[in-house]
């Protein structure tokens, strides 16, 4: 599969990790939009917040679990979580993933 969130999970590709357990990582975009500028993802190829199952409820809660752990360990005072969700969207990678913004005025 042609994913390059996916290829990031395998090592076949560098990144600026920021964490990684058995089924979440997140990393530095690499086009940052503010200051603070991660993106949290599964390791479940999961294309789209359309396209999560039942089965994912308990992945999709850890990814917030993720989200503030970073936060806390970054002490952010505050910050802004975002999905795109398909082409309409804004989505360009379709690879489940949250962005987290901080530090922007
Ligand atoms: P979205 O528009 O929600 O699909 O956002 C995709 C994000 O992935 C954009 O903010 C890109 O800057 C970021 N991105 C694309 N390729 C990479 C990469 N190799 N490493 C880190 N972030 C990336
Ligand atoms: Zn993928």
């Amino acid at each position: 599969m042609d994913c390059i969130f996916c290829k990031i999970i395998n090592k076949e590709k560098p990144t600026d990790m920021i964490y990684e357990d058995d089924k979440i990582i997140a990393f530095k975009d690499i086009n940052p939009v503010a200051p603070v500028h991660i993106l949290i993802i599964p390791k479940k190829h999961i294309p789209s917040v359309d396209h999560i199952e039942v089965q994912d409820k308990e992945l999709i809660g850890k990814l917030f679990l993720v989200v503030q752990k970073i936060a806390r360990e970054k002490k952010l005072k505050g910050y802004k979580i975002g999905i795109n969700v398909g082409r309409e969207g804004g989505q360009i990678i379709d690879h489940l993933h949250l962005h987290l913004l901080a530090g922007r005025e």
